[in-house]
């Protein structure tokens, strides 16, 4: 059930609507939009009856819910979410842009790649210090003293910290360290730890799984908001196909996909989209014309001795290069995302 508040809606006839459905045993999320509030109920093991909201003062409508997802969609939201991560932001006026290694792997190492991305303007840094990688025997990250290594980071240079956690407990350390939980693609739809981000007061950035359908990734989404935390970002990073000239396929596709069914804000990952250093940056500006809301772009200073993925890491230089060129895209295309 959707009910969708009159524009002239008081504060006192919202709070009256939720106390309703509270009582019911059901869960309120109250979405204020720009010219009305909409409230979504979720946690109703059946339909509900609209009659019993509809009379209600200040209410517009009581709309059934037929789709499978209630909380992720522009029924509830039609204007776009901006995810706000302190005074940065995703999904705003200016194009997000994250990035960092992707492992933290010394303080001299995260600190000379940090120096570039704060001298280019960008927001966010990333870098794991928890690693799901394919084989046990591959460097598995620095653990925590890789997250105070992130945490120092952001004391020296001011840039938002995107780590990923890999479980529960990865959760709790990242709210200690980080400002934005990374959920992989391995972990799309480990759905307690997607409970536990969804009790976060963090924002999540939620990956694509490897072989997620739309429907799927999007209740992955929805899994998180129904817990309470509306601050999530989609990230596509390629799916696994038959092709071999690439590590994943970056499905672009999904960019104007997503658009059309939500609200939330979605981001493009060319560094696993593709896995090769050659192919990011073409991708990055395909991405970006495609109408992405920010770029994850995995960056090193000596990607030829990088301790995971070196094969996809641009140089500082090439990163330089890559940012100019995105923010020249985004300029020509900036009023395609404006309502
Ligand atoms: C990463 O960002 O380094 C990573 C492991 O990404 P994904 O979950 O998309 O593979
Ligand atoms: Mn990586």
């Amino acid at each position: 059930m959707l009910i969708v508040m009159k524009a002239d809606a008081t504060e006192r006839e919202i709070d009256d609507v939720l106390s309703v459905i509270n009582e019911l045993g059901f869960r309120a999320h109250a979405m204020p939009g720009a010219n009305r509030t909409a409230i979504g109920i979720t946690g109703n093991p059946g339909s509900i009856d609209p009659t019993r909201f509809e009379n209600l003062p200040g209410v517009a409508e009581a709309i059934r819910v037929t789709k499978p997802y209630k909380l992720i969609t522009l029924d509830l939201r039609p204007e776009k979410t901006v995810v706000r991560v302190g005074d940065a932001a995703i999904g705003g006026e200016e194009l997000a842009i994250i990035a960092g290694p992707c492992a933290i792997e010394s303080r001299a190492q995260a600190f000379a790649i940090a120096e570039t991305v704060r001298r280019s303007g960008v927001r966010f840094f990333r870098g794991g210090a928890y690693k799901p990688r394919t084989s046990p025997y591959a460097f598995q990250g620095l653990g925590e003293e890789g997250l105070k290594i992130l945490a120092d980071v952001r004391e020296a240079y001011g840039l938002k910290i995107v780590t990923e956690a890999l479980d529960e407990a990865g959760v709790d350390m990242v709210e200690r360290y980080g400002d934005m939980i990374q959920l992989g693609a391995r972990n799309m739809q480990n759905f307690s730890l997607l409970k536990r981000a969804g009790r976060s007061h963090l924002p999540v950035l939620l990956k694509r799984g490897l072989s997620a359908t739309l429907d799927e990734w999007l209740l992955a989404a929805e899994y998180v908001m129904a817990e309470g935390n509306y601050n999530v970002v989609l990230c596509e990073r390629g799916i696994r196909t038959f092709a071999q000239h690439t590590r994943n396929t970056l499905d672009l596709a999904a960019i104007p996909a997503v658009r059309r069914i939500s609200h939330l804000p979605v981001i493009v990952d060319p560094s696993h989209g593709t896995g090769k250093n050659y192919m990011v940056t073409p991708l990055a500006r395909a991405g970006v014309a495609v109408g992405a809301d920010g770029l994850i772009v995995e960056v090193h200073d000596q990607p030829e001795r990088a301790l995971s993925d070196g094969a996809q890491a641009l140089t500082l230089d090439q990163y330089e290069a890559l940012v100019n060129e995105v923010r020249a895209i985004y300029e020509v295309i900036a009023p395609a995302h404006v309502g």
